[in-house]
């Protein structure tokens, strides 16, 4: 523990740390949380898998029949003309037909009935004619195995089924089910407590005195940190005091594995954050060449990780997708931490001074030439949460670059990635 912060930025004359190096050092000091728990199911949904689950069975258990219509042996079928095969029983899906197929006969079968012994062909019912107990069948091509699905062709037994890590949305939870697995091992829920700093916070549902305005930042985060493999804690706001903050770290770091604070990172008088967290944990002060969102406290205090995002709201919800929530995804075990990036057109030109990357706020749309085109919500600035709710995208402008013109390439952060 040190008493000063053990930081690179905190003088504002020192250099910008990129997003990208940022994100990896994030990554390189959090760890996966190592408890378990055995879940059923339904219960089970939306968690991380902590182990990789390896099927028991063939899926399907047995060879089947994938349309309504008659198991026959193809060798019965003729290569020219038509030959009259004898049904000799029924095969329907739960109920197989008990004896063995032999030369001349067939069995009507339904979809998903056990392919009857002897028989090797389903003949769809439409391309025969029933006469009495017999059926016609016509010399059009007939290929053996046609409309059969084999034992084992989904998931073969000994299969791994789902790698460790893997989050179980509705396929996954219909996979394990189709392999008999009614029970599996997730990554223990992540606590993750959270409050605001700001003497000028007042909470929604009370009168706003002047010089007061809504906390907006714990509803934001709550919202953000409400996902299956998260227990969140929402401690409330603090009072920009010495006192109260430190007991608020305290009481957040015996809690949680994470503890997240929104505010006083700058170096306003104001800002207990910074000198409270030199006393109870190790963290660097970054400013970070992005914007929103310059000022970033990471580290730990006790034994959970913390985050200290900024104040501004926009730069709240920034910082938490480029850095807290990789850090979640791989403390919960996830494999697949950077946000999604993918490429559209500018339907604009966008402005910006070089220096940080910037996070605009864009609008994500398939153009009439069905190409993806991007365009910013408009005034950007970081106290602009309105620029969140309409946007469904950041437009992410690198920090050398002094912006972009209509027609180019840039890169989007879509933020329905952010929902996984
Ligand atoms: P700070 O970093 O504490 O100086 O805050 C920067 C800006 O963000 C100020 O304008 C604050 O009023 C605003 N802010 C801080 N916390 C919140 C919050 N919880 N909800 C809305 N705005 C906030
Ligand atoms: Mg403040």
């Amino acid at each position: 523990m040190s008493n000063t912060p053990t930081d690179c930025c905190a003088d504002p004359g020192q250099k910008l740390l990129s997003v990208e190096q940022g994100r990896k050092r994030i990554l390189a000091a959090v760890s996966a949380i190592e408890a378990t728990e055995q879940l059923h199911l339904r219960a089970a949904l939306g968690r991380i898998l902590c182990e990789p689950v390896v099927a028991r069975i063939d899926v399907p258990p047995f060879a089947n029949s994938a349309m309504d219509g008659y198991a026959v042996r193809s060798e019965d079928c003729p290569d020219s003309g038509a030959v009259t095969l004898e049904i000799i029983g029924s095969a329907f899906a739960g109920a197989p037909f008990a004896e063995r197929v032999g030369a001349g006969q067939c069995v009507r079968i339904m979809t998903g009935a056990v392919l009857p012994d002897g028989a090797d062909t389903v003949l769809m019912q439409e391309h025969v004619s029933r006469e009495q107990g017999q059926i016609r069948c016509e010399h059009r091509a007939v290929q053996q195995g046609q409309n059969v699905r084999y034992a084992g062709e989904d998931t073969r037994r000994g299969d791994t089924v789902l790698p460790a890590g893997r989050r179980l949305g509705a396929a996954e939870l219909g996979l394990l089910a189709s392999v008999g697995v009614a029970e599996v091992c997730v990554t223990r829920k992540l606590r993750v407590a959270f409050f605001s700093t700001g003497d000028e916070l007042a909470s929604a549902g009370t009168p706003l005195v002047r010089g007061q305005i809504y906390d907006s930042n714990r509803y934001a985060l709550f919202g953000m940190l409400s996902r299956p493999e998260i227990e969140c804690y929402d401690l409330g706001v603090i009072p920009d005091r010495r006192e109260a903050v430190r007991t608020a770290f305290r009481e957040a770091a015996a809690m949680a594995d994470m503890v997240l604070t929104t505010g006083g990172v700058s170096v306003g008088e104001a800002d207990y954050v910074t000198e409270t967290l030199g006393e109870l944990g190790e963290i660097s002060f970054w400013r970070m060449a992005m914007k929103p969102g310059k000022p970033l406290a990471f580290g730990h205090v006790g034994n959970a990780v913390f985050f200290g995002l900024p104040g501004n709201p926009v730069s709240v919800m920034a910082t938490f997708y480029q850095f807290v929530l990789p850090a979640i995804r791989k403390m919960t075990g996830q494999q697949a931490l950077e946000p999604l990036m993918i490429q559209a057109r500018s339907s604009q030109n966008l402005k910006k001074a070089p220096g940080r990357m910037e996070f605009q706020r864009g609008i994500l749309q398939r153009g009439s030439d069905g190409q993806w085109q991007v365009s910013t919500t408009g005034l950007q600035g970081s106290h602009l949460l309105s620029s969140m709710s309409r946007a469904n995208c950041f437009i992410l402008l690198p920090a050398e670059d002094a912006g972009a013109t209509e027609g180019d390439l840039v890169t989007v952060q879509p933020f329905q990635d952010f929902s996984t």
